[in-house]
């Protein structure tokens, strides 16, 4: 499905609750004001007003729109899963290793794993390679996680820079701290997106954490990718008014935070 996510082309939901709408476990500080929560809460949008706690309603495994990927000719960016964590301890296991063979059987696509659980992801990879007897992912299957603070930070990128990949990058978003110095990291990735918070009640993110985070990348020439100052920026001290609700404008952005790189080995 189209998105508007500056970084991918396209979002893949493929595990969705029967009844319609989603699932998803909050976990961290990042989920607090889940979006994809806010948006199961409204049946117009196709919500089943669960909230993301507690037991897990009935869930379906999309597979057809796996068996898809393998027939889709023209390259994209596929985000999957937008709207919950496929590596969540909710999930079967036989689940996961079938979207990652659907991938492996969609070479001309390129798919961005995201998740909060990357210790879950580490084993779960790890089964799935000794099952199809490779050493690594192939190189189209991007797998990432998500940091929030210096807490999430050393906890997640540990199990993620386990996992043999091509391609591992972070999320860092919402960012909700200032991550000091990450050098020490940044050659566990290939990627780097970072931004504040969007949406209600979002939580402050000065521009100065951002700054700081870019800046690192440079420095160790791991591409970066600024997707938005959030919809409360502070820099110096003051709010950062932008006219883009979520201050995803690239134009509004202070000029060396107008970055969007994408792996060395992106195919466009
Ligand atoms: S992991 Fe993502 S989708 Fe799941 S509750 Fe947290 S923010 Fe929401």
């Amino acid at each position: 499905m189209p998105t508007n996510i500056e970084w991918t082309d396209l979002t893949d939901n493929i595990i969705r609750a029967k009844v319609g709408g989603w699932w998803c476990q909050k976990i961290s500080e990042g989920c607090k004001n889940c979006y994809s929560e806010r948006l199961n809460q409204n049946s117009f949008f196709g919500g089943n007003k669960q909230p993301y706690s507690g037991q897990p309603p009935e869930l379906v495994l999309d597979t057809e729109a796996i068996r898809k990927w393998g027939f889709q000719r023209k390259p994209k960016k596929h985000f999957v899963s937008s709207m919950t964590d496929v590596f969540g301890e909710w999930v079967p296991r036989f689940w996961q290793h079938e979207m990652l063979d659907g991938m492996f059987a969609a070479p001309l696509q390129t798919f961005q794993i995201l998740t909060k659980r990357p210790e879950i992801m580490f084993s779960s990879v790890a089964e799935w390679l000794d099952s199809q007897e490779l050493d690594k992912l192939p190189s189209n299957i991007w797998v990432g996680t998500s940091i929030e603070n210096s807490r999430t930070l050393e906890e997640r990128s540990q199990f993620l820079a386990q996992i043999p990949v091509d391609i591992r990058f972070w999320s860092v978003e919402p960012l909700l701290e200032d991550l000091g110095d990450v050098s020490p990291y940044l050659n566990q990735v290939q990627w780097l997106i970072c931004g504040g918070e969007s949406g209600p009640n979002s939580r402050p993110c000065h521009i100065e954490w951002l700054e700081s985070i870019v800046q690192q990348c440079h420095v160790a020439k791991t591409p970066v990718f600024v997707k938005q100052l959030g919809a409360n920026a502070i820099f110096d001290q003051q709010r950062f008014k932008t006219r883009d609700k979520k201050g995803g404008g690239i134009e509004e952005f202070p000029q060396h935070l107008q970055v969007r790189e994408f792996p060395f080995s992106v195919r466009e």
